[in-house]
């Protein structure tokens, strides 16, 4: 059975990642969306199980002990994972999955799963990136601060990435994953082991029927 896809979004605080991958997510039910740990306090309509797996930093230090996590990071002041057993899964099931994770545990993902779908999301401008990061207004003004220069430090790793995407308006974002997502399943290298190994089975019969 061919593998499923692990697409990785990542890109700058504040760019409106996981408004787009909610956006995505509901044109793609099938694509199986990677529910993070965190040790992050629940915000308002949250959920435990459905947005995060909240946990206490004790609990979220076991997991990483235990090698539970496929990667982590922390994030101001807090820590995130990807559980990793239900990526493994996923994949192996054949079905694509998507992380929507911070630059540096994509990072350590392309390390783990270098044949992963990277794709970074722009802001259309740094302006406009530092509008959405000042206009947020759930935060202290310190924590807006350390946003921005994290964001800063965040953009320079987009040479690390297969793919960039514009987050100009959330539908033509989407549609650009979406081709990126078609694209991925048509690569060639998806199809060769296995019309290789048919290949050989034909031949073998085909010889085998001539003897
Ligand atoms: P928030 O607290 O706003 O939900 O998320 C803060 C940042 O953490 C976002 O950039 C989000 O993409 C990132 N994030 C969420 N889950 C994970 C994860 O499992 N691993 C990593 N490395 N980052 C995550």
């Amino acid at each position: 059975m061919k593998k499923g896809l692990l697409i990785v979004l990542s890109g700058p605080s504040g760019v409106g990642k996981g408004t787009v991958c909610a956006s995505l997510r509901r044109r793609m039910p099938e694509l199986v969306y990677s529910v993070s740990a965190t040790t992050r306090p629940p915000r308002e309509g949250e959920k435990d199980g459905v947005n995060y797996f909240f946990k206490t930093r004790e609990q979220f230090l076991d997991m990483l002990a235990s090698d539970a996590l496929l990667e982590s990071a922390e994030y101001v002041g807090n820590f995130y994972g990807t559980p990793r057993e239900f990526v493994e899964r996923t994949i192996a099931e054949g079905k694509d999955i998507i992380l929507e994770i911070e630059v540096q545990g994509a990072l350590k993902v392309k390390e783990k799963f270098p044949e992963g779908v990277f794709v970074f999301l722009l802001p259309p401008s740094l302006g406009e990136l530092k509008q959405r990061i000042v206009g947020r207004g759930t935060e202290s003004q310190d924590k807006i601060d350390h946003r921005l220069s994290v964001a800063v430090e965040e953009m320079n790793l987009l040479n690390k990435y297969d793919y960039a995407v514009v987050n100009d308006e959330i539908d033509r974002a989407c549609e650009r994953i979406q081709a990126i997502i078609t694209a991925e399943h048509c690569k060639r290298e998806r199809f060769q082991h296995e019309l290789i190994a048919e290949l050989q089975d034909l031949t073998t019969a085909k010889n085998g029927s001539e003897r």
